[in-house]
Formats: structure tokens, sequence, C-alpha cells
């Protein structure tokens, strides 16, 4: 059996959908076995080692809950922020409550933060504001930023591009790695062509589910998921959420470890042995997240 690292860099383990076995799931996690003891074709002859998750908030409580959940197991990292969706319902001593807990100790990363015009929960102003507020404060404790992007890429583009030369000139970050890394797109949606003006920008590219899907909508994910640098690429579950192909319909909830399944998809999509792959996400993983 060949050994592959998993460090699934989104995965909202806090969610109430974890609560009623959240003790089998972490078993599962260490162990790193399939939820549901279904090993799909993809994983056959291969032993996953999760190496680590990071946990990402949505609202003050889910902070808090990220933080203290996070502290139970050496290889779970939080972070902490308010998310697109949930900005119109934060107030003032949420934003101080997650300003506070993203200085801690062992908080790795702020958000996630984002814009969504997919559900328009919040005016697309607040969203906008409350993304500013995070790169701020992300540029001002230097932890990267997770950014999570719906349905608004013509709007996060150019925000993209104005906080490049801040927060390049106020970087004073140990390692060169995580100087340039300004943040993560999470669970990327994008185009090859916005994927790459992203790096360009310092920003690393992390591949959910949606990768793995044969839709053809997904075919310009796959050209990006092609050209992007070994260096610049993460992956992710977005659990308990989009659940990936071939076990799509088949659970009822993403789990960590399928994360595998993602980077399995990523190896065949730019023809790489899957070894290759996974040893650089995980890698791009450590020096972001495991200072
Ligand atoms: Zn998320």
């Amino acid at each position: 059996m060949s050994k592959i690292p998993i460090f699934d860099t989104h995965a909202h383990l806090d969610r109430e959908e974890f609560d009623s076995d959240r003790k089998s799931l972490l078993r599962r996690l260490e162990s790193g076995t399939c939820p549901g003891g279904l090993v799909p074709d993809e994983l056959a002859g291969y032993e996953i080692e999760m190496t680590g998750v990071v946990i990402p908030a949505v609202d003050a409580v889910s902070s808090r809950k990220c933080v203290g959940l996070a502290a139970q197991r050496e290889n779970f990292f939080p972070a902490v922020g308010i998310h697109p969706n949930h900005t119109h319902l934060a107030t003032e001593e949420d934003w101080r409550t997650v300003a506070e807990l993203a200085e801690q100790d062992g908080v790795v990363a702020v958000g996630e933060t984002g814009l969504d015009r997919y559900w328009d929960d919040a005016p697309i102003k607040t969203q906008i504001e409350f993304l500013y507020r995070h790169l701020a404060l992300s540029r001002k404790i230097q932890k990267p930023v997770l950014v999570h992007c719906r349905d608004a890429w013509d709007d996060l583009l150019p925000v993209i591009r104005t906080i490049k030369n801040l927060t390049v000139q106020n970087t004073a970050a140990k390692d060169t790695a995580a100087r340039l890394c300004i943040g993560v797109i999470h669970a990327f949606s994008g185009t090859a062509e916005q994927a790459l003006e992203c790096i360009e920008h310092g920003w690393m590219i992390s591949f959910a589910g949606s990768l793995t899907y044969r839709n053809a909508k997904f075919a310009p994910l796959w050209e990006a998921a092609k050209q992007i640098p070994l260096d610049r690429l993460l992956i992710e579950t977005d659990s308990p959420f989009m659940v990936p192909h071939p076990l799509r319909g088949k659970l009822q909830r993403n789990e960590p470890v399928l994360a595998a399944l993602v980077v399995k998809r990523l190896s065949e999509l730019r023809n790489e042995p899957l070894a290759m792959t996974a040893a650089a996400a995980n890698k791009n993983a450590e020096r972001i997240f495991r200072k």
C-alpha cells in the first residue's frame, strides 16, 4: 500500500452535521478511513494519512467553536472570521471577538471571508466591507486569509488587484513561502485565467469536490487544475458539503479523508503521479498553516 498525505485545507467540522458522531469521525481521521466503509476504486491500494485539517469559521460563535475543537487535536488548525453570507447578521461585538481570537497562537488564518452572489443573503456592499476588514486583519497579524468566491469573480478580482501592493509592503513574514501567500481562494470555481491572476497576486488555489464532478460545465475548472504551478495548489473537502465523485449521492455528508479523491482527480488532470501531486499539496499546506 502506498501512503498518501492528505491536508484538508477547509472543513467545517464544527457544524451540527457532525454533532452526533464527532468522536467516530475523529477516529476515522486518525486511521485514514473512508466514511461508511466505502472505499472507492480510485483509492484502492492507497493508505491515507491525514496530516492536517483547517477548520474555518463562519461567524463569532463558530469562531469560538473552531478554536475549541482545534485545541483537541495537534493537526487541527482553526481559522476565525465571518462568512460573506453571515455578514448582514454580524454585530461590532462579533467582529471584536473575531479580531481578538485571530491573534491567538494556534489560530492559523483569518476566514472564511469572501463574496457570494449566488445566495445573495447579505448585500454585496456589506460583504465587500467585511472582506476588506478581514484582509486588513490578516495583514496586521501576518496570517493568511481564506476567501470564498461564488458567482462574484467580477467583484473579487478588483479587490485582489488593489490589495496586492499593500500586502507586499506590509509583510514581514518569517519565511518566504508564507510571505508569498496572501491567502487561499477556497473551493476554487473559476477559470484558468482567473486562477493564474490570483496566483500572480500571491494567492494559493484550493480545489474541492467540484473538481471531481463529470458534468461538462466544470471543464474550465479542469483546465485551471492543469495550468496551476505545483507550488500553488491545495486540496480541501469543504465538509460537510461537496461530496466528491463517485460518492456524491451515496453519502449525506463529506469528510476530510475524502480530500484524497480530490487530489487523485487533480493528479489525473495534471497527468502527474498521485504521489507527486499529493506531496506538493501537502507541503504547500504545511508551509502556510503549520508555522
Ligand atoms: Zn467554507
